[in-house]
């Protein structure tokens, strides 16, 4: 605490990220990286942007890349929003869509991203959680109420349940005069995007990230997609907050990494091919899955506290994330590594329980 912060600064509770530790090699299955690294015309195309260019700065309207998302998803050019990975596309959502001292909240599950409540808190916007069923499962119903926006993250986080496209349609058939926001993260990992809802829907807003199926999370890259109307809200705030938020580099490996769709298959079906085993040999070892569309799975046993589990793992070299919060503190949330990586964890599990 010091004298010169403002109100909000004392107030705010930040996101604390997974750790990125130093001190020895560890198997990181904590953050939800993809294992595999980003595909060589990624590489190649930042090495070529790496010139006398970066002189100049980078194009603020992404244009290329722009042009090569809407392809890809079938909208149009102004369609879409790249922005500096996906917490910043939601940091700037926030503004341009929820109003601070609105008396109707936003909504969102209690358990999900733990980033909607910072942002939340941080502009000032009202919000409600609405509570996940017993079995992690989202109670539509609840989203059929006065609200001041909605945000789902599909799927969800740390749970990996997915919603099908049918739900969400009804959820933003249910909210026409709000802002629905589908954090789409993980979608690559075997759900149904409702990208191509947009052009029905002109209050939603759906944000995807090169992140982790396109192994890029150090590059910092996600898109937004939604009507112009709701993309030129977000240019709004951007343009009022920092007109670059992509460098030359990012956007070079950006627009490489949409071009290799063989790659991006090939790894996201390793993936969830890794998972489905993992889990299985979970299952008989007395842990509960949740069944997963994400590249993690979240986990408790029958038997072994999380808490413990998560620092024995830690001390043998495994990282996994533990969330000392109610009602999933005797989970663990593991993200799918390769299939040695992913054997090493379990051998190790073996010997902990
Ligand atoms: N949404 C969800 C649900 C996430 O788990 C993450 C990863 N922490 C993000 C968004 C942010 O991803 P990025 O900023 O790397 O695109």
């Amino acid at each position: 605490m010091s004298k010169y912060w403002s109100a909000i600064t004392r107030r705010i509770n930040p996101y604390t990220p997974g750790e990125q530790p130093r001190d020895r090699r560890y198997i990181k299955l904590n953050t939800n990286e993809n294992p595999y690294p980003p595909a060589p015309a990624v590489l190649e195309a930042i090495g070529m942007a790496t010139d006398g260019s970066l002189r100049l700065y980078p194009d603020p309207d992404c244009e290329e890349l722009r042009t090569i998302v809407a392809r890809y998803f079938g909208l149009k050019k102004d369609q879409v929003f790249p922005g500096n990975g996906s917490d910043e596309l939601l940091a700037f959502a926030f503004p341009a869509f929820f109003d601070p001292g609105s008396a109707e909240p936003i909504l969102f599950p209690d358990i999900t991203y733990s980033f909607f409540p910072v942002y939340a808190t941080l502009f000032r916007i009202t919000f409600e959680r609405v509570p996940l069923r017993e079995d992690f499962s989202i109670p539509l119903e609840s989203f059929f109420r006065a609200n001041g926006g909605i945000l789902l993250a599909n799927p969800n986080a740390p749970t990996g349940m997915c919603l099908p496209i049918d739900a969400i349609r009804s959820v933003l058939a249910g909210n026409r005069n709000r802002v629905v926001i589908v954090d789409e993260a993980y979608i690559d990992f075997g759900g149904d995007s409702v990208a191509a809802l947009v052009p029905e829907f002109p209050n939603l807003l759906v944000i995807q990230t090169l992140s982790k199926s396109r192994s890029l999370a150090g590059l910092r890259v996600g898109f937004a997609l939604g009507q112009a109307e709701l993309i030129e809200g977000i240019n709004r705030i951007k343009n009022s907050i920092n007109s670059y938020t992509l460098d030359r580099l990012a956007l070079a490996g950006a627009v490489a990494a949409m071009r290799e769709e063989s790659y991006f298959q090939d790894t996201r079906n390793k993936i969830m091919a890794t998972r489905e085993r993992t889990a299985d040999t979970l299952v008989g070892l007395g842990f509960t899955v949740i069944p997963s569309q994400a590249n993690f799975i979240f986990i408790s046993h029958a038997t072994e506290p999380a808490a413990s589990l998560f620092s024995r793992l830690r001390e043998r070299g495994i990282l996994v994330r533990h969330f000392n919060q109610p009602r999933i503190d005797n989970y663990l949330r593991v993200t799918i590594g390769t299939d040695a990586e992913m054997d090493a964890f379990l051998t190790t599990l073996k010997t902990l329980i």
